[in-house]
């Protein structure tokens, strides 16, 4: 579903992301994790050219795209491939919880009103929101926003969904109700690629962990054995420090 070659990406003499190659089934669900600085949220915003990386073949689906050098109808056609979560939840202020969701019917996908409204509201349900729909965000907790602004990624029927730490702004007894959403979005087989520091829930959530350390992927594989039994000296590090 996501396959990735050889990126590339600097800031200024810095290399953020040393020829990555990553390989992400259909359904999959891929947490990645690793310190600060690492390049996880660089690599995950290169996926949809949020930023754009120096070389490298991406591929989502049915979009191949060669980052050296492609068009615009290309660039968008990998864009709309995809919906990022993040940490900020980075609603529309002035809108409420089913405009925000409608926004992207509306404008991108061009639905009529009456049928926006409904998937809208029936994606609110979803997660669990119905009853808020007309709230506007600074009126919900950050993890009732953070709920809206997955229903609204879910709106644009994406092949993955890009999570880059969707709990970490969130109070500590926030944090449960948008994982659950996610465990949901798992269970239902969305492929998904998750930026955490939440290990419980990589474990609970993710088929595969992926540890980044400067700029390379230092070794992948099943969550509890990442996690629990990696006998990588900067993996065992990383993880030490978390505790
Ligand atoms: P964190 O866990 O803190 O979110 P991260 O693994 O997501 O870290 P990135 O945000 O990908 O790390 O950053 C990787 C490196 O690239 C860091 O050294 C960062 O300072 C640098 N960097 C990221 N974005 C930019 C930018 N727009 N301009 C210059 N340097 C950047
Ligand atoms: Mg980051």
């Amino acid at each position: 579903m996501i396959t990735a070659k050889n990126l590339y990406k600097r800031f200024g003499d810095q290399v953020v992301l040393d020829n990555i190659s990553i390989d992400i089934a259909a359904g999959e669900v891929v947490a990645i994790i690793g310190p600060s600085g690492s390049g996880k949220s660089t690599l995950l915003r290169c996926l949809n050219l949020l930023e754009k990386p120096e070389s490298g073949i991406i591929r989502i689906d049915d979009v191949t795209l060669d980052t050296e050098h492609y068009t615009t109808r290309e660039e968008y056609a990998l864009r709309s491939q995809t919906a990022m979560v993040f940490q900020n939840y980075s609603l529309f202020k002035n809108k409420t919880a089913l405009e925000n969701i409608t926004e992207g019917l509306l404008v991108v996908k061009k639905l009529p009103r009456r049928q926006a409204v409904e998937m809208g509201m029936s994606l609110l349900e979803q997660v669990g929101l119905a009853d808020q729909a007309h709230q506007y965000p600074v009126t919900l907790s950050g993890g009732q926003q953070q709920r809206v602004s997955i229903a609204r990624a879910l709106a644009v029927n994406p092949k993955a969904i890009l999570f880059d730490e969707p709990t970490s702004a969130l109070d500590p007894e926030r944090v449960h109700e948008v994982l659950q959403v996610i465990q949901t979005l798992a269970r239902r087989k969305t492929t998904m690629v998750i930026v955490t520091h939440e290990m419980q829930f990589a474990k609970e959530v993710a088929d595969r962990v992926i540890f980044m350390a400067d700029g390379h992927i230092i070794e992948q594989g099943p969550a509890e054995h990442i996690i629990n039994f990696s006998d990588n000296p900067q993996t065992r590090r990383f993880l030490r420090q978390l505790i």
